[in-house]
């Protein structure tokens, strides 16, 4: 769909044959639909891998309160940048997805939280709403299937832990967000008390091409455990930077030759798999697959497939302290760990990218991390520890050589070239 022109209209959507997953999707029990996402292997596009069909199983139906389901397109990490070109290029795929979703899960009302400082997006994804509402697909008696759905757009206030499900909900219901203590869970008691399934936007856009093509279809790509497709998101010094959807499995040496390599001149020196929460991988790691388990099993995680590239002029301590800038002041403030502890990491880590400061910084740094690691309220704390730790694991000369030369080595200004 990306390369249709205006590809974003209901036309183009239905040119390529755009809402007929939907009848299928109607001809099907809600059980039916649910089993086929389940089959798929399709797991949570937003970063955590949860199995879609499973979240959605837990919906009790036995609840006599409405059901809702939340589309989280509050996307905020840092390098994540899928779900909103996604929003902008066919917005109509997530609708129907939205569609169907609700349909399986019997939610006659679903939300679709963007964030709030991406208005454009916002304009869109309403334009493509009120486009499916004229035409039929959204309201009452939907393709006279008996059933009836509306759907809201909800805009953020622009702030980063509201892409935590929980939080979100906070914001949804008109609160300052900050993570809710679970359980219950919201598949339990969320939106408005009520039974609740929240699922990222490339979960739920998925969605129409596993209904259309069947659950085997989608399943014969990726790997053992980690099916499907995905986009993978290249950002920092790539040639040709941007969206590449490939089956999840692919690895970076294979992402690096659609994008065109590392930067004329230059080599890959270290990189995220998934976003700044993502412990740091380096140049052994360009033959992972990019899949859940083998990410995890090369220490870090596949997240939100947000591959920011780096290349040797990069000073790491540097990144690491402006990503740690990022959490800091989107911390919500709820604990102690992180509220706290991201402020004395900033004042640590800048102490060292100046040179100033002793080595003991360094366990100094680590023992911070290990007291907001697994202590934290929610993953943002465990998420700002993890460049850090992975940094210094990698890159430790780095951080010294910090401190034999007074600064930073990387600073043109400073004659001393460092190896
Ligand atoms: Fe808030 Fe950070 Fe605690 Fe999460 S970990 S609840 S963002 S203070």
């Amino acid at each position: 769909m990306w390369d249709v022109e205006r590809s974003w209209t209901l036309p183009a959507y239905e040119a390529k044959g755009g809402y007929q997953a939907l009848d299928k999707a109607f001809a099907m029990s809600q059980d039916e639909v649910i089993n086929a996402v389940k089959d798929s292997g399709l797991r949570g596009r937003g970063g955590a891998g949860f199995p879609t069909g499973m979240k959605w199983s837990f919906i009790p139906q036995d609840n006599p309160k409405p059901k809702y389901l939340v589309v989280n397109a509050d996307e905020s990490e840092p390098g994540t940048c899928k779900d909103i070109p996604l929003m902008m290029a066919n917005p109509h795929v997530l609708v129907e997805g939205v569609i169907i979703s609700s349909y399986a899960i019997r939610a006659n009302k679903a939300f679709i939280y963007i964030r709030g400082e991406v208005l454009h997006v916002i304009r869109r994804v309403q334009a493509a709403v009120a486009e499916a509402y004229a035409a039929g697909h959204l309201g009452k008696d939907i393709h006279g299937s008996g059933f009836d759905l509306d759907v809201v757009v909800h805009a953020g206030a622009g702030a980063y832990i509201c892409g935590e499900e929980t939080a979100l909900l906070e914001g949804l219901e008109g609160r300052r967000g900050q993570p809710r203590l679970r359980p219950p869970f919201p598949a339990v008691a969320g939106l408005y008390a009520s039974p609740t399934v929240i699922n990222n936007v490339e979960s739920i856009a998925s969605v129409p091409s596993i209904v259309a093509n069947g659950a085997k279809w989608f399943a014969s790509m990726g790997t053992e455990k980690s099916k499907g497709y995905g986009i993978f998101s290249l950002s920092g010094h790539v040639q040709k930077p941007g969206q590449y959807e490939a089956p999840l499995g692919i690895t970076l040496r294979e992402l690096l030759d659609l994008a065109g390599g590392i930067r004329e001149g230059h080599d890959l020196k270290f990189w995220t798999p998934g976003g700044s929460s993502t412990p740091l991988l380096t140049a052994e790691h360009l033959d992972v697959p990019l899949d859940f388990e083998a990410v995890g099993a090369a220490g870090s995680m596949l997240g939100t497939r947000a591959l920011q590239i780096f290349d040797d002029t990069v000073c790491v301590v540097r990144a690491v302290l402006r990503w740690t800038e990022f959490y800091k002041h989107e911390s919500c403030g709820k604990c102690t760990p992180c509220r706290e502890g991201t402020w004395w990491l900033v004042q640590t880590l800048a102490r060292l990218e100046k040179g100033h400061g002793s080595e003991a910084d360094l366990d100094l740094l680590l023992d911070q991390c290990d007291n907001i690691l697994g202590r934290s309220f929610c993953a943002l704390g465990d998420g700002a520890t993890s460049p850090i730790s992975s940094s210094i694991k990698f890159f430790r000369d780095e951080y010294l050589a910090h401190l034999t030369q007074g600064g930073c080595p990387f600073d043109p200004a400073r004659s001393t070239a460092w190896a």
